[in-house]
């Protein structure tokens, strides 16, 4: 039925729908208003409908509204979703990274549901306060476990893991070191090793180690072989007497393991150390140039009185020759004048007396300047017998420090420097004389292996050993020294490249049947050597280079060789 058609009860059904349009103008303008704020344009499109409703707009002007205002309400239909895609997107983020914080058991599970919540993007709009209220909750207890995490220090929660994991490896420490009693010469020559069923247990993933990722691993690694350095660092320092107690306290506190914070003030407490020694020494020094310059000045003085004395004595001397001669001349006029013999024997007389007591006068003069010239002159000499001593200890001292400098405190061989003065000398030599000079590199195979089955402390002591097992096979004029790391080179002068090849199988084969031990399991060690001989044109980096390259070969070729670096 059309509104047009004639109707019994026409005026008032037409009434009835007037103010039916009117409600739902009405209506209209409230859900207008309801829904304001959900998107600017759609805001724009309802503005203008509320006001053509105000307005008693016709109903055609009415009708144009409503294709842009459709179309508004479909692109903030669009718009919300997308913002509750992105929504969605971030707190998925925001959970993954709690995760990351490998927060507590109860909190990852919950954190898990939390996520399975977010799925329905429709309804995400409604839920979100609440999933956000949960999340926040969430995220500070995360937060909280670790604070109460690194409070315990990372470093610590590293170390401990270091030492569960070396507790699965079996712990290694000098005291540990064990031979097989009938191995004397063995003896020296053996690191501790774990258990067998211990070494088993390593290899099954435990529960706790299958935790540790990759790069706590290495951080775990890391804190070890700092703690070992710092240990050897403070072994080897040299304090002074009232620095002694505090260097035993830092290296107690080292070795019971440090957390992150500890560290910082452990080496804070090394710096002191070190920095206090140095300007003891410093200060030393200048005390003993002060004093120095003090008995230069002294001595100065003490040579210019001698000389004065000397010059005095001098002027006397020449005083009283004058005198003297006055006298004498006086007694020679009194002879010529004398007229009677009486008066002249008394005059003579007289002069005499004078002229004898002048003379003593001057000896004494003389005694009493000799004996303060001596006198001097023997303070002066002590005193420079003193700075000659002192002086001495000093040069020794100096000497001392010069060659600590050049030696490698783990090895107690040549460090690098030690090695390159050794290199500079004899390459200088050979320049000079000519002759035969091998240059030959070593280089421990499957080092890093050793320091991660028994960790650093085994791998120091097997380059300690290694170290005095080539040095006792070396001949007197051979020389080694610690290039780094694992590395050493030796220097063969004299040597041909036969006899070279006989001697270093000899040095390589030996390594090879040396007993290493860790408890009762014997450990492989073997040494990778390359070496060359120089010749006319080569400098030292070119033979280096050369020996360094073979050596690189024999690994190639399977380690445990020696490889010669032909010239020609
Ligand atoms: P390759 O047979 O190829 O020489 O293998 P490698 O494992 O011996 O050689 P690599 O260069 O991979 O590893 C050397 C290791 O030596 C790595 C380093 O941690 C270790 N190292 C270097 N200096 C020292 C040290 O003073 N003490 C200990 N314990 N280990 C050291
Ligand atoms: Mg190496
Ligand atoms: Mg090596």
């Amino acid at each position: 039925m059309s509104d047009t058609q004639p109707n019994t009860h026409g005026s008032s059904r037409y009434f009835e729908s007037e103010e039916q349009t009117e409600l739902l103008k009405r209506g209209l303008v409230r859900v207008s208003i309801a829904a304001a704020g959900i998107d600017p344009l759609l805001d724009k499109r309802l503005n203008e409908l509320r006001r053509a409703l105000r307005s008693d707009a016709p109903a055609h002007l009415l009708g144009e509204l409503l294709p842009d205002l459709e179309r508004a309400v479909l692109a903030a239909d669009q718009n919300r979703q997308q913002a509750s895609s992105d929504t969605s997107k971030a707190v998925h983020k925001l959970i993954e990274q709690l995760q990351e914080c490998e927060p507590p058991r109860e909190v990852a599970r919950a954190l898990r549901a939390l996520e399975r919540q977010l799925g329905e993007l429709a309804e995400l709009p409604r839920k979100l306060p609440s999933l956000l209220g949960e999340l926040q909750q969430l995220q500070q207890q995360a937060l909280q476990h670790s604070e109460e995490q690194s409070s315990s220090g990372l470093w610590s929660r590293l170390l401990r893991r270091k030492q569960r994991a070396e507790l699965q490896a079996g712990p290694l420490s000098d005291d540990e070191v064990a031979a097989p009693a009938a191995e004397q010469a063995a003896q020296d020559n053996t690191v501790a090793s774990p258990p067998p069923e211990q070494e088993q247990e390593q290899e099954q993933p435990a529960d706790s180690a299958s935790n540790i990722s990759g790069e706590e691993q290495h951080f775990s690694q890391l804190a070890a072989h700092i703690e070992s350095i710092l240990l050897r660092l403070l072994s080897e320092l040299q304090v002074l007497e009232t620095q002694q107690a505090a260097r035993d306290r830092l290296r107690e506190q080292v070795s019971k393991g440090l957390n992150w914070y500890e560290l910082t003030a452990a080496l804070d407490a090394l710096c002191d150390l070190v920095l206090g020694a140095q300007q003891s020494r410093q200060a030393d020094f200048e005390r003993y140039l002060l004093q120095l310059n003090e008995r230069l000045s002294q001595f100065q003085g003490n040579l210019e009185e001698a000389q004065n004395s000397y010059s005095g004595s001098l002027d006397a001397e020449r005083e009283l020759s004058g005198t003297i001669r006055g006298q004498v001349q006086v007694l020679n006029d009194s002879v010529r004048d004398a007229d009677d013999l009486s008066s002249l024997k008394a005059n003579v007389e007289a002069r005499l007396n004078s002229l004898l007591e002048n003379i003593d006068k001057a000896r004494e003069l003389r005694e009493a300047r000799d004996s303060e010239v001596a006198e001097r002159l023997s303070t002066m000499v002590e005193r420079i017998q003193a700075m000659e001593v002192e002086a001495q200890t000093f040069r020794h001292h100096l000497e001392e420090q010069r060659q600590q400098a050049l030696i490698d405190s783990l090895t107690g061989l040549a460090n690098r420097s030690g090695l390159q003065q050794r290199m500079d000398e004899e390459f200088e030599r050979w320049q000079r004389y000519g002759g035969r000079l091998l240059l030959v590199v070593l280089d421990v195979d499957h080092f890093k292996s050793i320091n991660d089955r028994f960790g650093h402390l085994a791998g120091d002591k097997v380059l300690r050993l290694i170290a005095q097992q080539v040095s006792r096979r070396l001949r007197k004029t051979d020389f080694i020294g610690r290039f780094g790391g694992e590395e050493f080179v030796i220097l063969m002068p004299g040597v041909s490249p036969e006899q070279g090849i006989v001697a270093l199988e000899e040095l390589r084969s030996g390594i090879e049947g040396t007993p290493f031990h860790f408890k009762s399991e014997p450990v492989p060690v073997t040494i990778s050597l390359g070496f060359t001989e120089f010749t006319r044109g080569d400098s030292l980096d070119s033979a280096f280079d050369r020996a360094d390259k073979a050596m690189y070969q024999a690994k190639e070729l399977g380690r445990n060789r020696v490889v010669h670096a032909a010239t020609s």
